[in-house]
């Protein structure tokens, strides 16, 4: 027997689950987290319970996991909406663990419970304003607005001539494939403003399905970057079932937005000075094509995107 406790903090209060790892598996650790919280199997979102770095299996072992004494994990998940249910609660739940935070600072930025629960906070409290559709089955493309699409710095009189080259040709494209949500470091009313000054909110062969404006973000502390905001895409797995790490990329110009999610972002080319680069920059038609390369792969958070012109043979364009 090597028996673990592992700590699994759901809705603000945290349960004890002893763990044996020489025969427990994903599945069984999750029964036991439903005996003390009612939470069903297929409804528990166990933030940082990771196998090399992926969502593990139902049927991989515990054991495989390795998970170190006194590990946290974040759960989201609801009931299900029934007084049975509820009463089965038990009142002799385990007491709270003392959190001395002592493993904290060794912990992956984007597994640190104190950022888990920040996005946990935004699920709940923010709120989305759906535009359109969502198409479960599609994957799920997300998009920085300011260097990624629209050069914003730069002067002009229209705002098609600070727009990236393709911009349309790239989201009607993309749109095929994938449901497409706008992420921008701004405020609500900025986006929705450039959103139709670029003839976005309005064309004809897409569909934006929600825009996540700077309060959906959320704010960590690196070594290297200092205290920074980021855009943890758990804020949208969270809120909606059919997204997961697995079907989802990001695009942005900085690299430091997607630290929650390493493995679901792609670093786009900033698009500056668009009066020198407009005649030449096809980023944005080269990107469509890789999208549409790996539509059909069942887990593209799995893919190097930092190595995205090589996965095509013979590069795009
Ligand atoms: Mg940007």
């Amino acid at each position: 027997m090597n028996m673990k406790s592992i700590t699994v903090k759901w809705n603000g209060k945290e349960y004890e689950i002893e763990v044996d790892e020489a025969v427990m598996t994903v599945k069984d650790f999750k029964d036991a987290i439903e005996k003390q919280t009612c939470v069903k199997p297929h409804r528990q979102k166990l933030l940082n319970l990771k196998l090399k770095g992926k969502t593990p299996d139902d049927d991989a072992k515990m054991g495989a996991i390795n998970l170190r004494p006194g590990t946290k994990i974040m759960m989201m998940g609801s009931l299900e909406a029934s007084v049975e249910e509820a009463q089965r609660i038990p009142d002799d739940l385990p007491p709270v663990i003392n959190d001395l935070d002592i493993e904290e600072e060794e912990v992956a930025i984007e597994n640190r419970s104190e950022y888990l629960q920040k996005v946990e906070k935004r699920v709940k409290e923010y709120e989305v304003k759906i535009l359109n559709e969502m198409r479960p089955g599609k994957k799920l493309l997300v998009l920085d607005i300011d260097y990624t699409l629209f050069d914003h710095r730069s002067t002009a009189e229209t705002g098609a001539e600070l727009m990236r080259p393709f911009l349309h040709e790239f989201l009607t494209s993309a749109y095929k494939n994938y449901d497409i949500v706008i992420w921008s470091a701004t405020s609500m009313k900025w986006i929705e403003e450039k959103m139709k000054l670029l003839g976005v909110s309005t064309h004809p062969d897409y569909r934006i399905a929600f825009y996540l404006d700077s309060l959906a973000m959320i704010t960590i502390e690196t070594q290297k970057y200092g205290v920074i905001e980021v855009k943890p895409l758990g804020v949208i797995w969270g809120k909606y079932e059919h997204y997961k790490q697995e079907n989802t990329i990001m695009f942005d110009d900085l690299r430091r937005n997607f630290l929650m999610n390493p493995q679901n972002g792609l670093k786009i080319r900033a698009f500056r000075q668009a009066h020198q680069n407009r005649a030449t920059d096809r980023e944005l038609l080269r990107l469509a094509s890789y999208l549409e390369d790996i539509a059909q792969v069942s887990d593209i958070s799995a893919l190097n995107h930092s190595k995205w012109e090589q996965y095509r043979k013979g590069g795009y364009y």
